[in-house]
């Protein structure tokens, strides 16, 4: 056993959760250590963004530009052929005035490459990443979780000692338990995926050509993503009581399904399955819907998959493990720095992330209803969230991942560029006291006294940039807490 690491926060997974939740801890200079299993590039599904992601949390990381320059097809809506009327209906992100132009759209990644970014930018902002790690198991010590135990790619064994051990290890998570609940699996969302790529597919017409095309049939559903101008990402979601059709020799089983759903027969009139590749091979997942009775217990915490998952019809995946990221890195960065206490803070970051993964179960719920029109949906968004808009307004708020009205996730811009300021600004005044032998800051960031003068220095900032209409946002529940001016901390409000 190799001599005992310690670290602020070990993160288990980097994936979009851990690597954006390991990000924006250590950019407040605390020590973080990710482990990942696998050797990045690697595979993973789930390649259809929202523009909260791409626009909010890839903002606040740094990574917004990066992403923007990667060349992956632009997502400025989604195309359905679903419920009752039965021509194909599209809705577009700019409909909304909360993600209004220039944040109006996302985009369809490959997950390998969009992963790595996110990554790479973790290492970046000083997180140690160390791949072809995988964790075993936590440590425990009087009540509170401590630390992980992993092997790394020599099969050397090692305990590493942390004061959060944040598990964004994704569905196959063999850690969730240790916080105490059980994963419940949904009885309503009991569907399978059987998903393959394909070469020269058709596009929708322009403007439209990168949306999702999502297209019910008699099955199920499909999902049509073009991940380049000639590469599509296809996959069937088939209800339980269909499961026999994805039984037996896949290839078959994708062929007559798309067989049964003219609208995507079509699209691959003249495209070939790719065969090669990390894409040469037709997938299955099954059980996908699910919810863990507890998200944290003290020392530990439960992020992205490895919490909950609903379904992928309204590619909520990636924004809940991302979004939930945030949220937990703002309990981390209050606990680390003293300014809110541990229950607080975690009860903040489990309601809100509750909150959220709740709003898309109950609409996804009545999406699922295929006998109404597309008007009745647009009625149950505005039901669900609760909002003052129009129905269309709610309906498309909500699937562009922007329905908790959250500043970090519609103005990031201006998070993003009010943490840089107030970060240059407090590095340049502590420059001169700081110890200059070891040049750790650290200590300094945590200090409350520091963190109160640089929340002030923000008020005063905003209020110059903003006027008064910049005042903080309101807690979401009775006694509850709000983020930071710069979107990086919980604060009591009114403080
Ligand atoms: C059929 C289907 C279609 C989907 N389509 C979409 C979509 O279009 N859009 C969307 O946003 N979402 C979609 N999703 C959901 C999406 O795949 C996930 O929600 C998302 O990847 C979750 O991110 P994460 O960071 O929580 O976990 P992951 O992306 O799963 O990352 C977890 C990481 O942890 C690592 N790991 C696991 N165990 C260990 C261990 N013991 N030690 C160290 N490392 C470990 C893994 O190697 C992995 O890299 C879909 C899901 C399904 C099932």
């Amino acid at each position: 056993m190799a001599s005992s690491e310690e670290f602020d926060v070990v993160v288990v997974g980097g994936g979009p959760g851990g690597s954006t939740l390991a990000a924006l801890v250590a950019m407040q200079g605390s020590r973080v250590l990710l482990l990942e299993q696998e050797f990045f590039p690697r595979y993973q599904i789930g390649e259809s963004l929202l523009p909260s992601t791409v626009h909010g949390i890839c903002r606040l990381i740094g990574v917004a530009d990066e992403i923007a320059q990667a060349g992956f097809p632009l997502k400025r809506g989604g195309t359905f052929r679903w419920g009752a009327r039965p021509e194909p209906w599209t809705f577009s992100f700019s409909i909304s005035p909360t993600l209004a132009a220039p944040t109006s759209f996302a985009y369809q990644v490959e997950r390998a490459k969009f992963d790595h970014i996110l990554l790479n930018n973790a290492k970046r902002v000083g997180v140690d990443v160390r791949e072809g790690c995988t964790v075993n198991d936590v440590l425990d010590e009087s009540d509170r979780v401590c630390g992980v135990c992993y092997t790394d790619p020599e099969g050397g064994q090692h305990d590493v000692r942390a004061t959060y051990v944040v598990d964004a290890s994704g569905n196959k998570s063999r850690l969730h338990q240790a916080v105490g609940g059980v994963r419940k699996y949904s009885e309503f969302f009991r569907s399978l995926a059987l998903f393959g790529y394909f070469e020269g597919g058709k596009r929708l017409p322009e403007p439209n050509s990168g949306n999702i095309l999502s297209v019910a049939f008699g099955s199920g559903w499909f999902w049509y993503i073009p991940l380049s101008e000639t590469l599509t990402s296809v996959g069937a979601v088939v209800r339980r009581e269909d499961a026999k059709k994805i039984q037996g020799d896949p290839e078959q089983a994708l062929k007559a399904l798309i067989a049964e759903c003219p609208l995507i027969s079509d699209h691959l009139s003249a495209a070939t399955r790719v065969t090669e590749g990390q894409y040469g091979q037709i997938r299955v997942r099954k059980d996908y819907s699910y919810h863990n009775t507890r998200f944290w217990r003290p020392g530990m915490i439960l992020i992205g998959d490895a919490a909950c998952f609903v379904d992928p019809v309204f590619s909520s995946g990636v924004h809940l493990a991302t979004y939930s990221a945030l949220l937990a890195a703002r309990s981390i960065n209050s606990i680390l720095a003293g300014t809110v206490e541990e229950k607080p803070a975690l009860e903040e970051f489990e309601a809100r992330y509750r909150r959220e993964y709740g709003v898309f179960y109950e609409f996804l719920t009545a999406f699922y209803e295929m006998n109404r029109d597309e008007d009745s949906y647009f009625w149950q968004a505005k039901k669900v969230t609760g909002n003052t808009h129009t129905e269309l307004e709610s309906f498309v708020e909500l699937v562009g991942g922007a329905s908790s009205r959250e500043f970090a996730l519609t103005q990031a811009s201006d998070l993003a560029d009010r943490f840089r300021s107030s970060s240059a600004e407090f590095a340049g005044a502590i420059d001169t006291i700081a110890d200059s032998a070891t040049g750790n800051m650290t200590p300094m960031f945590r200090s409350s006294i520091v963190r109160q003068a640089m929340q002030e220095g923000g008020q005063v900032q905003m209020r110059a940039q903003f006027g008064a209409s910049a005042g903080q946002e309101k807690p979401v529940f009775q006694g509850g807490l709000v983020p930071s001016l710069d979107g990086m901390f919980w604060v009591v409000p009114g403080e």
